[in-house]
């Protein structure tokens, strides 16, 4: 203690320092900062000024580790990491169930899409399968029915009255599934005309009454107003109206009421209301938002209901279609009723969707059939027409109903037909368009191309009502169109008509200064030929020595053949057609007041006067001076 700076210490961790660290003279502290938890022993020892040792003292150092270095924290830690795992995979498994949720979801919709469109299809092509056999059951029972009136029992024509009236009611549910696939696919036009409302659904009422009659059924119209006119799409309207009422009448038990009322919607001269109310079994309220999707058949009626649940899908289609509205009310055990509106102002729809003009034809029967005289053809001699149909029924069918009327040849495909076409050249050719080998569009296509029969006419029939197919048809220069199934007496006016306006336009080109021989070409090749010909008449015209030789020259084509072609075209050989154009071409100038009968004579290649006087008298039933004045 004498010299006390002069003494000095030395120190030791045990268990951190290795050896004994002294200190400097100044400095009598030490420090340790970073230890680790455990056990420690702090030795020390100091020495005098003579460097006399003292013994060396110690002092146990325990470190405690902090809470998060214990056991209890590790485990407690350890068991955080496992929540947190558990949980991390808990939200995983639960988002990739979701996502497998949703693919199997839209998996499953886009397979009820296709097995739909898939049904849809299927139910397309059986009903245009069934329109074949159904226009073989339907022209027969309307012939027998028709046949029937006067010798046989009225069993008989109830039994006749029965196959038609059923066979009418299967082609409506044909009809039906065609019309709701196009509904579906959207192929739906709008076609309003202006219709006397009431009327027609009067009409499209008295249609069930004797359904209606048959359950006992109290079946009542009614309408405030007397007249109702509007702008509707007439066969639209009536299909939603034949959903309705067929529904009500369905689904109501006998002694039941059903009721039609008609009227316009208050305040709104422009939107007509159509209400079909019944008092039958009505429709649970769940089932009422669901009853306008298709197939969905209420449960209310699933014991006694025979349907496909396409129906009122169709109706709201079309009511859609139709630019309005329809709303269900209903109770269980109290009865139904559904309401439709639907604008009829001719302002409500578009241009193309406006038809000025119908022809009564569309509604009412086809006309019937008037034999008309031809001009040039001995009435024993029957005019030929060629049926080319590969169903072998419906064409024994048409052949035997054709064959009290006209000469008819057969073939079984368009290939067929063809060749027998430029054999027996025929007045008219009646084509299925479906047929194998080769079908009634390329038939057609084939035929306005060979110059040899491009004049015949050609009738398509078809199953597909489509507008486009039609289109197609015309597009190849069919000269008319029908549906099937048919009414036989419908094909046999359409073969009337189309080959009595070829011959009156044929009269009227002779008789009449005005007609053009356009008029009688029906097909661009045939137009072609006819131009070329009256070109170079024309050309010749004040020629005294054109003949049918220049003709063929000029043409190039052999005189047998321009005989006949121009035959064919005009019911003329070609000297009497030549006159023909001279004298038309006489009547213009002679109306132009330019020129005297002798000049005109001149002008046109007549040599005498008087001759061109009698002429011009045979052809048109007037002197050429009646002209001048
Ligand atoms: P379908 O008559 O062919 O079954 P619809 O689409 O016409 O199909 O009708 C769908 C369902 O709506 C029917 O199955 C029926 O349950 C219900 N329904 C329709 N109209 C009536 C009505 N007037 N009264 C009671 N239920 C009806």
């Amino acid at each position: 203690y004498v010299k006390e700076k002069l003494n000095s210490f030395e120190y030791m961790l045990e268990g951190f320092d290795e050896d004994w660290i002294s200190t400097s003279s100044n400095s009598r502290t030490v420090q340790y900062t970073n230890l680790f938890p455990g056990e420690y022993t702090f030795k020390i020892k100091s020495s005098n000024s003579d460097g006399y040792w003292s013994n060396v003292n110690s002092y146990n150092i325990i470190i405690k580790p902090p809470f998060w270095l214990t056991y209890q924290a590790l485990i407690l830690f350890l068991a955080f990491l496992v929540l947190v795992i558990y949980l991390i995979r808990k939200e995983m498994k639960n988002r990739l169930r979701l996502k497998q949720e949703l693919v199997t979801e839209k998996v499953n919709r886009e397979r009820d899409i296709k097995l739909n469109n898939e049904k849809l299809r299927f139910f397309t092509n059986i009903s245009h399968e069934l329109r074949t056999p159904l226009t073989l059951i339907l022209g027969p029972a309307k012939q027998l029915l028709e046949e029937s009136n006067e010798n046989s029992s009225d069993y008989q024509k109830s039994r006749f009255n029965l196959i038609h009236q059923n066979a009418s009611r299967l082609l409506n549910l044909v009809n039906q599934v065609l019309d709701f696939r196009k509904a579906q696919t959207g192929e739906l036009k709008l076609k309003v005309s202006k219709t006397d409302i009431l009327l027609f659904t009067t009409n499209t009422f008295d249609s069930f009454k004797e359904f209606a009659f048959n359950k006992q059924i109290d079946f009542n119209i009614i309408s405030e107003v007397e007249h109702l006119f509007g702008w509707i799409d007439r066969d639209k309207f009536d299909k939603i109206l034949y959903n309705l009422l067929s529904n009500a009448i369905k689904f109501t038990n006998k002694y039941g009421h059903v009721d039609l009322f008609v009227k316009l919607k208050e305040n709104d001269e422009n939107t007509l209301v159509i209400e079909v109310s019944d008092d039958g079994i009505g429709i649970p309220l769940k089932s009422q938002e669901k009853i306008f999707t298709r197939f969905y058949q209420a449960t209310n009626s699933k014991e006694n209901n025979t349907g496909s649940g396409i129906g009122l899908s169709l109706v709201k289609s079309l009511v859609e279609l139709h630019k309005g509205t329809i709303v269900v009310e209903s109770k269980p055990n109290e009865g139904s009723t559904f309401t439709v509106e639907i604008p009829i102002h001719r302002e409500s729809y578009s241009k193309k969707e406006v038809f000025e003009f119908i022809s009564n034809k569309e509604i009412s029967e086809p006309e019937t059939f008037v034999p008309i005289k031809r001009k040039t053809t001995n009435t024993d001699i029957k005019d030929k027409i060629l049926v080319i149909e590969d169903n072998t029924e419906l064409r024994k069918y048409l052949i035997d109903y054709l064959s009290a009327y006209y000469k008819v040849y057969e073939a079984e495909n368009g290939e067929e037909g063809l060749q027998l076409c430029r054999k027996i050249k025929p007045m008219l050719c009646v084509a299925d368009v479906m047929m194998p080998v080769m079908d009634g569009l390329e038939f057609c296509n084939e035929l306005k191309n060979d110059e040899f029969i491009s004049h015949i006419p050609v009738i398509l029939l078809t199953a597909l009502s489509e507008n486009e197919d039609k289109v197609k048809g015309y597009d190849v220069g069919a000269d008319s169109y029908l549906v099937k199934p048919f009414d036989p007496l419908l094909l046999k006016s359409v073969i009337v008509n189309t080959i009595k306006t070829r011959l009156e336009l044929k009269a009227k080109f002779s008789d009449e200064v005005e007609s053009e021989v356009g008029l009688l070409t029906h097909s661009p090749i045939d137009r072609e030929l006819m131009d070329q010909v009256t070109n170079i008449i024309e050309e010749h015209i004040d020629d005294v020595d054109l003949t049918t030789n220049v003709l063929c020259q000029e043409l190039g084509m052999s005189s047998s053949k321009l005989y006949r072609k121009i035959k064919e075209l005009t019911d003329l050989a070609p000297n009497e057609f030549i006159r023909t154009i001279r004298l038309k071409k006489s009547a213009k100038l002679l109306r132009s007041k330019k020129y005297n009968v002798s000049e005109v004579t001149n002008l046109v290649g007549f040599n005498d006067p008087l001759y061109f006087s009698r002429c011009f008298k045979k052809q048109f039933g007037f002197p050429p001076s009646k002209l001048l004045k």
